[in-house]
């Protein structure tokens, strides 16, 4: 069975990896020139380790991570109004949290690619999906090749998805009313004692510090905006200078201390829950097919969980490729479905403009019992993985 993948994101080069071990005959194709180093950084919680371990990678992972320990959440004032210990996650879970920049990330997965033999083309931008008269799909690049295969993977992403618009005749992202100012700061003296992520809550306002060593962290500025602008590099630091200005000492830090070339601005789109997931020999994953927002937390950790739960279907049902598909999206509709309107929930509480409500908020947090939080998340984030039978971190 020949498998075409469209795109090589961390859910298309994550599944060519898996597939590849189960023997499949892969080929990924991707538009970018090279491996897409986009995007800041990701946080690979347990769910996410179980699988980069079961398909050989976590130890290479480790290498280039760091080991978050708590999850602080604090006021624009510096006030702490809870605390997560991600310890008690991982153990609960039985894997390690891992926080990591996505360039690292990529190079894992491509060096791992690489090593099994998997090419990845570059340079080829999937323009368009026809189906030929016996109902298979056909993929067209703008070099005017066509790709022909018994399965054609959809794993390119939220914003613009052939594939997506290919299965459901629409491919457009739903905006959520806000920016994220997202960069890397890397400094040659210590600048985290401690491996604290720090999420620090304002009115319809946010900044997010995630370390990644005591010399690297990645972060995210955030603020509801009801309009999409455009976006000029040059002015992204005056821009959060003047949002966060008041905002603690490690906030100023992180602005001050990324160089304009490691910092980005998205105006933060997501997926509504789909329950059509493929259409003849195309199947959707990752943000093609379910893309949450980032308070989910959960965006790259659940396009991994995809490629670890669509090796083991393939290979199981191999020879039936509609019982494959519907197999795959009965797997992983609920939990992908929770986790965009989770997120989208938790968003509209972040990024509410009203004081009276946001007060109220932290004080709910202070409240909050983030035991029960730890044993709630774990919960759903395990679910579908059989992970305790796995578990040995
Ligand atoms: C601001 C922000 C913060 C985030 N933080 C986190 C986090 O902390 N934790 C987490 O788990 N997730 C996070 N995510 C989400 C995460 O980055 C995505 O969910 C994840 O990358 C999805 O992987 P994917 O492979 O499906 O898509 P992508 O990684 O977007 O990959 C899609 C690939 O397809 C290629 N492509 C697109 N169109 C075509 C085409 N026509 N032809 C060929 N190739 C094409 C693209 O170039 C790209 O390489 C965040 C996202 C955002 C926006």
């Amino acid at each position: 069975m020949k498998i075409a993948i469209l795109g090589a994101g961390v859910g298309g080069i994550s599944t060519a990896i898996a597939l590849k071990k189960k023997g499949f005959d892969i080929e990924v194709y991707e538009k970018s020139s090279n491996i897409n180093e986009r995007g800041a950084g990701i946080v690979c919680w347990p769910n996410a380790s179980f699988v980069l371990d079961e398909l050989g990678m976590l130890d290479d992972v480790k290498k280039v991570s760091g080991a978050p320990t708590e999850m602080r959440r604090l006021t624009d004032k510096g006030e702490t109004i809870g605390s997560l210990n991600l310890l008690k996650l991982n153990e609960t879970m039985g894997y390690p949290s891992y926080s990591i920049l996505r360039r690292d990330l990529m190079h894992v997965l491509g060096g791992h690619a690489k090593k099994l033999g998997i090419e990845i083309r570059y340079n080829a931008e999937v323009k368009s999906i026809t189906t030929t008269p016996d109902n298979l799909a056909q993929a067209h690049l703008q070099n005017s090749k066509t790709i022909k295969a018994d399965v054609i993977i959809g794993a390119d992403g939220r914003m613009n998805s052939v594939t997506r618009q290919y299965v459901l005749g629409n491919n457009k992202p739903v905006y959520q009313g806000f920016i994220n100012w997202v960069g890397i700061c890397e400094s040659p003296k210590e600048m985290f004692s401690e491996m604290a992520v720090c999420d620090y809550w304002g009115v319809g306002e946010r900044f997010g510090i995630v370390p990644v060593s005591p010399q690297k962290a990645y972060w995210a500025g955030a603020i509801a905006s009801v309009t999409l602008a455009e976006r000029n590099p040059e002015t992204y630091k005056s821009e959060l200078f003047s949002i966060f200005e008041h905002w603690p000492a490690p906030i100023q830090m992180m602005i001050e201390k990324t160089s304009l070339s490691k910092m980005n601005k998205i105006y933060v789109h997501d997926h509504d829950p789909i329950k059509r997931w493929h259409r003849n020999n195309v199947l959707l994953m990752g943000d093609a097919a379910h893309a949450p927002l980032p308070t989910s937390g959960q965006g790259a950790c659940q396009a991994l969980e995809d490629a670890w739960h669509l090796a083991k279907i393939l290979e199981s049902k191999m020879t039936d490729i509609n019982k494959a598909f519907q197999s795959f999206a009965s797997a992983r509709s609920d939990k992908t479905a929770g986790i965009t309107l989770g997120a989208r929930k938790l968003a509209s509480s972040l990024f509410n403009t009203d004081a009276a409500f946001c007060l109220e908020r932290n004080l709910n947090s202070k409240m909050m019992n983030y035991d029960d939080m730890v044993t709630g998340m774990a919960n759903a984030w395990a679910s579908g993985l059989g992970m305790d039978e796995h578990a040995k971190h």
